[in-house]
């Protein structure tokens, strides 16, 4: 990784930088924000089957608030996540102001929204009128059976394919489904959601399983790596890998031989890609966390409440972003779990 750099060189007229560094050279611009802790789903790798929020959830004005100030600091592309975003009262108010927010340069945010789709037939349409650019759903079989043995919500496999089928029509594009395979659990979806990604004219996003579960599941072996999923896929349809669009990309991409549909795997554990991260989370609570793997997280809300200006609360920010973390330590000794699971922090 890079030798540590000064705080952002330049500043616009405001006398805010022109984009946000972190202390290894890094430049900030993606933000995910989780609107509230709670979900319907009980995904058993993710929930221990207990529902309700554990985290407080603020305003829909005092996020917005919140995200203007990043995006004061050169955020150009917003996340909503949670939880599960689409439970929250408020949320096309949310995406339609933040749709008409713009960057210093002027610019539209690249306005983004993560969901298990179970709400999303009913309000892919809306979400879109309201400046919602794309959607990425959840779907972590595309086996009815093993879909809602995983999501343990009966019904639930139709009612989110409707979902995405809604987001498609809305043209919430491109559509990206994110899957999270586990050995055992279901590894053995992987050629079909190949075949899925073709079919459903959607991009499949395979993520290796990481420790943030609420229980204990986690172990290495539960893991499949990157490799192994190329090499399955291959084997029934031969791949050809696609070049990166940008440094701070997440997924090694893929099309089939004959170009129609696409797949992106997502490594973290096998493939860490922590030196070309771009982003920061803020909880649903308010607190900015540099890192999904910290062990510390910063009370930006807390300021705000305090009564700090935008002025203070953008030097805290820059502050905050110097710390982020240079890499996670999944699967080294003395690896920690930070305190709150995917849920709870915004995934
Ligand atoms: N409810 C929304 C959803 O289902 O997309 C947003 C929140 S959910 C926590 C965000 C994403 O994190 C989902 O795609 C989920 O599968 C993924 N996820 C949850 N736990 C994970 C883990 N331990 N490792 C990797 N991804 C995980």
């Amino acid at each position: 990784m890079a030798a540590p750099s000064p705080i952002a060189a330049s500043a616009t007229t405001t006398g805010l930088p022109v984009a946000m560094h972190d202390s290894y050279g890094r430049v900030i611009h993606d933000l995910r924000v989780s609107i509230t802790d709670r979900c319907n789903y009980k995904c058993v790798y993710c929930r221990t089957g207990e529902l309700g929020a554990q985290y407080p959830e603020l305003g829909i004005g005092e996020y917005l608030r919140l995200i203007k100030l990043f995006v004061d600091l050169g955020v150009t592309k917003v996340r909503l996540t949670g939880g599960e975003p689409l439970l929250r009262r408020g949320i096309v108010d949310l995406v339609r102001e933040l749709a008409a927010l713009r960057t210093p340069d002027g610019a539209k945010l690249d306005l983004a929204l993560t969901t298990n789709g179970h709400l999303l037939e009913s309000l892919a349409e809306t979400l879109k009128s309201a400046g919602l650019n794309r959607v990425t759903v959840s779907m972590d079989a595309v086996d009815p059976a093993v879909f809602e043995r995983i999501t343990r919500v009966p019904g639930s496999f139709a009612t989110v394919l409707a979902g995405v089928r809604a987001a498609r029509a809305a043209g919430l594009t491109p559509l990206k489904i994110n899957c999270v395979l586990l050995r055992g659990f279901n590894d053995d979806q992987i050629e079909a959601f190949a075949q899925f990604a073709r079919d459903e004219d959607v991009v499949v996003r395979f993520i290796e399983f990481m420790p943030l579960e609420e229980g204990r599941l986690w172990t290495p072996e539960i893991v499949v790596p990157l490799r192994e999923i190329v090499e399955r896929i291959g084997k029934v349809l031969p791949l050809k890998p696609l070049a990166p669009r940008d440094a701070s990309e997440t997924a090694r991409r893929y099309t089939f031989a004959d170009g129609v549909g696409e797949i992106g795997i997502i490594a973290p554990v096998t493939q860490p890609f922590c030196g070309a991260c771009s982003r920061v989370r803020l909880t649903s609570d308010g607190k900015i966390r540099t890192c999904l793997f910290s062990q510390l997280e910063h009370d930006l809300y807390g300021r705000m409440r305090a009564g700090e200006n935008d002025e203070e609360l953008h030097a805290y920010i820059l502050r905050t972003v110097q710390g982020k973390e240079a890499r996670h330590h999944i699967g080294e000794p003395g690896f920690l779990k930070p305190s709150r699971s995917m849920v709870h922090i915004g995934g």
